[in-house]
C-alpha cells in the first residue's frame, strides 16, 4: 500500500475550504469510495502526487495531453511567449495561427472562434445554431456529454415526444422544454423526434464518438445518416469533438466516419493543457457571430497568448509524420493485452476502442448507448481502479470515463499496465 498522508491531509484542508473538496465532482473519488491523491508534478507518461507516489497516468487531465505530461516543445513555446506578457485583450497573431492550423486539419470548418473552455464551446455553438436557424428546440443524445451547460443537463424524458428533464439541480425544467433526447446509434429515434416537431429543431448536438458514457463509437451508416436527415430538415449539426477533436485522428472523428458536421466544437488538446475551447464550422453560420451577426458571444481571456502558444504546439507536434500511427500501435497493444487478460480470467466485460480512446466495461452485454453502458458493474469496477491505483496505474475513477493513451505512453508501460490488469483480474 502506497504512502498516503500528505494526500489525506491536504484532503481533509481542501474539503474544509472548497465544496466537496474539489474543483471539478468526478476528481472526489466519490463513484469509486475512499479519498483522491493530490498531484506534485508530472513528466511524460507518469504522474507523482504529493507523497512521491508514481503512477503511469491515463486519465491525462481529461483528454488534452495527448503529447503526454510536460512536453517539452510544449513547455518552451509557453515560456517563450509568456516573456510577453500573459494577456493584452487585443488581437495577437498567435490565435491567427491557432485557427489557421484548426481550419486546415477539419475540412468543415471554414472559421472558428476560441473561448476558454468546453462548455462554453458547446453553449455558444447551440444559440448561434438558434440565432442562424431561428428555431428553438435542440435534440441531445442520451448520455453524451456537452459539459455543464443548463439545457444540456438533461436526461431522456418518458417517451421520445417528450421533453427532457433536469438532470441537475438549479435548473427550472422551463429552460429544459427545449431539450429532447434520444439514444445513442438509434437512427429511428431521431426521425421520430424530427417528425414530430417539424420546422422547430434548430439543432442535433452529439458526440460522434461517445466518450462521455465509457467509449462508444457510432454504428456503420449512423453519422451518415445523421447528416442526411439534418440537411434534409434544414437542422444545424454539431459535432462535439471538445474529446475527439486531434484524438482520434488529426482530423477528428470527422476524418475517420467521413462526415462533415455543420459546427464543430473543439476544447482540450487544443489548449496543449491550458484553458481552451473553441467552435467553428461553415462560413454562413459563423458569419452569424457578434460582430459581423446578431449572436453575442465574447470572453475577457478568449484566445489567451499563453493558450495559443500551447495549442499551437501540440498540434505541431502531432501534425508529424506517423505520429497517429504510433498512438494506434500502442493503444491497440494495450486493449488487446487488456481483452486478453479479461477472457484468461473469465470477467464478464465488454471492450471498446476507437483511436486512444479505450475502455473495459464490466458487463456480459454489448455496450451500444446509455442504458447499455449503464447494465455495468460499477462495484466491479472500483475494486479494479483501486487495485490498478495501489499498483501504480492511475485511470479516470469512474467507469464511465475513457481511458487515454498519449504518445508519451511506451512499450515498457503498456506492459506493466497489462500485468498490473492480469494481477487485478485475477484477484476480482
Ligand atoms: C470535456 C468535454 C466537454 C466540456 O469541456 P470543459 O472544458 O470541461 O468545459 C464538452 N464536451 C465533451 C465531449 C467533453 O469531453
Amino acid at each position: 500500500m502506497a504512502k498516503k498522508l500528505r494526500s489525506l491531509q491536504t484532503w481533509e484542508r481542501a474539503q474544509r475550504l472548497i465544496p466537496g473538496g474539489v474543483n471539478s465532482p468526478v476528481r472526489a473519488f466519490k463513484s469509486v469510495g475512499g479519498t483522491p491523491i493530490f498531484i506534485k508534478h508530472a513528466q511524460g507518461s507518469k504522474i507523482y502526487d504529493i507523497d512521491d507516489n508514481q503512477y503511469i497516468d491515463y486519465v491525462g487531465s481529461w483528454g488534452p495531453l495527448l503529447l503526454g505530461h510536460a512536453n517539452s516543445m510544449v513547455l518552451s513555446a509557453i515560456s517563450e511567449v509568456m516573456q510577453n506578457g500573459t494577456s493584452f485583450g487585443a488581437p495577437t497573431e498567435l490565435e491567427v495561427e491557432l485557427a489557421d492550423i484548426v481550419t486546415s486539419a477539419v475540412k468543415s470548418v471554414d472559421q472558428i472562434r476560441m473561448v476558454n473552455s468546453g462548455t462554453e464551446a458547446t453553449m455558444t455553438a447551440i444559440r448561434l445554431a438558434r440565432g442562424y436557424t431561428k428555431r428553438n428546440k435542440v435534440i441531445k443524445i442520451e448520455g453524451c456529454y456537452h459539459g455543464h451547460v443548463d439545457y444540456l443537463l438533461v436526461k431522456a424524458g418518458s417517451g421520445l415526444t417528450t421533453f427532457g428533464l433536469p438532470d441537475s439541480g438549479g435548473v427550472p425544467k422551463e429552460f429544459a422544454q427545449h431539450t429532447l433526447t434520444v439514444p445513442f446509434n438509434d437512427i429511428n429515434a431521431v426521425h421520430q423526434v424530427i417528425e414530430a416537431h417539424p420546422d422547430q429543431i434548430a439543432c442535433l448536438i452529439l458526440e460522434p464518438v461517445a466518450g462521455n458514457m465509457g467509449v462508444i463509437p457510432p454504428k456503420d451508416g449512423y453519422l451518415n445518416e445523421l447528416r442526411r436527415v439534418t440537411t434534409e430538415h434544414g437542422i444545424v449539426l454539431i459535432f462535439d469533438e471538445v474529446m475527439t477533436g486531434f484524438r482520434v485522428a488529426y482530423g477528428g472523428a470527422q476524418e475517420i466516419y467521413g462526415v462533415d458536421a455543420d459546427l464543430t466544437c473543439f476544447g482540450k488538446i487544443i489548449g496543449g493543457g491550458l484553458p481552451v475551447g473553441a467552435y467553428g464550422g461553415r462560413k454562413e453560420i459563423m458569419q452569424c457571430v457578434s460582430p459581423i451577426g446578431d449572436v453575442y458571444q465574447a470572453g475577457t481571456l478568449s484566445g489567451n497568448p499563453l493558450a495559443m502558444a500551447a495549442g499551437i504546439a501540440t498540434l505541431k507536434e502531432l501534425s508529424q509524420p506517423s505520429t497517429y500511427a504510433k498512438l494506434e500501435e500502442t493503444s491497440n497493444t494495450l486493449s488487446d493485452g487488456i481483452k486478453h487478460s479479461a477472457k484468461k480470467h473469465n470477467i464478464s466485460s465488454f471492450h471498446n476502442r476507437v483511436g486512444s480512446m479505450i475502455i473495459c466495461f464490466f458487463t456480459d452485454q454489448e455496450v451500444i448507448d446509455y442504458e447499455t453502458a449503464k447494465t455495468s458493474d460499477t462495484e466491479k469496477f472500483s475494486k479494479y481502479f483501486w487495485g490498478l491505483l495501489d499498483q501504480g496505474i492511475y485511470i479516470a475513477p469512474s467507469q464511465f470515463e475513457a481511458g487515454f493513451v498519449s504518445l508519451a505512453h511506451t512499450e515498457e508501460d503498456v506492459e506493466n499496465t497489462i500485468r498490473a490488469i492480469d494481477h487485478v483480474f485475477s484477484n476480482l
